[in-house]
């Protein structure tokens, strides 16, 4: 018997979330039976979890779309018992029985190696939201953005994906400013690399559809208004990297950024992307994050505490990444 945080739904549709003991032969098929180390929770856990938006597709689910551990068992020739793997996205946590559990099985192509040198728990303070960071660093990278270009915006700052790309960022020589709704943090972010903390609030509204030229590029995990008000704010020839809806998943805005400043919008997804882009992220990431910034960035907690965790992490009161022992 294994421990597993069970989401099943109550009679009113609302997900009602408990730590159960699970069978090896519960486990939904697949090719690799994996000894979980640890799982973390992002935002879409954080939904799934409390239920505030449709992510889970069928009952009961076990949640956690990213997790890090050891092969115990496995049919594919591309893994051994005794392998460190990690996963991230391909409906893991979803459609199917993710990461927040002792253990999971998955099949062996959405599995990658631990890149040399990580622990699991080095990988889960990453997690999906910094390989998603890292995404989106490659993306503006990819559309030419260099550091003599200007400074490069990150919104969601004290959030996993902008914490994380914050840090990345200023690891590759960018000036990064950052955009908050809590500049009380302005020292842990000005700790990850940032130069200047803006207030998200000169973001969040409306507002004209070009406006003074302030960022060679971006990176945005919050859609909305504030989406609409980088892209009228970049330099000619900017670059965003979208990723997120944290304010809203509209796109309220004129094409007048696009059409008469050469604004790039390049969009990010990390659930689906092919295995050698994410193979690619994640090396890099084993080598450009420092590992005494991610130490400061996250939060460890254990698998009961997640739901009260998540719930604070909707409400914006978690900064940085949270990591789940699911041992602990
Ligand atoms: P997170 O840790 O909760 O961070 C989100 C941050 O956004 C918050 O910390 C907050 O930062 C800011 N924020 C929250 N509500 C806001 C609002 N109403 N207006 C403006 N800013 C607001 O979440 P995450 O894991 O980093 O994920 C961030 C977003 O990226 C989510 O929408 C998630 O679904 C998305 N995402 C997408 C992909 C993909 O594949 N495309 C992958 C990962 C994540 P401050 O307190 O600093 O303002």
């Amino acid at each position: 018997m294994f421990k597993a945080l069970l989401l099943t739904q109550t009679e009113g549709g609302a997900p009602h979330a408990a730590v159960t003991g699970l069978e090896d032969g519960q486990l939904p098929a697949g090719d690799v039976l994996v000894q979980v180390a640890c799982s973390t929770l992002n935002y879409k856990d954080a939904l799934a979890i409390t239920g505030r938006a449709p992510v889970v597709r069928h009952y009961p689910m076990v949640p956690g779309i990213d997790f890090a551990g050891m092969v115990v068992e496995s049919s594919d020739r591309r893994y051994r018992p005794g392998d460190p793997v990690l996963i991230n996205g391909w409906g893991v946590g979803e459609s199917h029985w993710g990461g927040l559990a002792q253990k999971a099985r998955v099949k062996a192509g959405w599995l990658l190696p631990l890149p040399g040198g990580m622990t699991p728990s080095h990988a889960m303070a990453i997690g999906t939201a910094g390989y998603t960071a890292m995404l989106c660093v490659m993306a503006l990278q990819q559309n030419g953005v260099a550091i003599d270009h200007g400074p490069v915006l990150v919104t969601g700052a004290n959030g996993g994906v902008g914490s994380i790309a914050i840090a990345l960022l200023s690891r590759l020589g960018f000036t990064v400013h950052a955009a908050t709704g809590r500049p009380h943090e302005a020292e842990h972010l000005k700790a990850l690399g940032a130069s200047e903390v803006i207030d998200r609030s000169t973001l969040n509204a409306p507002g004209k559809p070009l406006q003074k030229e302030r960022w060679a590029a971006a990176i945005d995990s919050v859609g909305s208004h504030t989406l609409v008000n980088v892209c009228a704010s970049l330099r000619y020839g900017g670059v965003v990297a979208a990723c997120g809806l944290a304010q809203g998943m509209d796109f309220p805005g004129t094409v007048a950024p696009f059409i008469l400043r050469g604004v790039t919008l390049a969009g990010i997804d990390s659930v689906m992307a092919p295995y050698a882009r994410r193979a690619k992220a994640w090396d890099r990431l084993a080598r450009e994050m420092p590992p005494d910034l991610l130490a400061r960035n996250t939060l460890t907690v254990g698998l009961a505490d997640a739901p009260a965790v998540a719930a604070r992490l909707l409400d914006g009161q978690v900064r940085g990444r949270v990591v789940v022992d699911v041992n602990a």
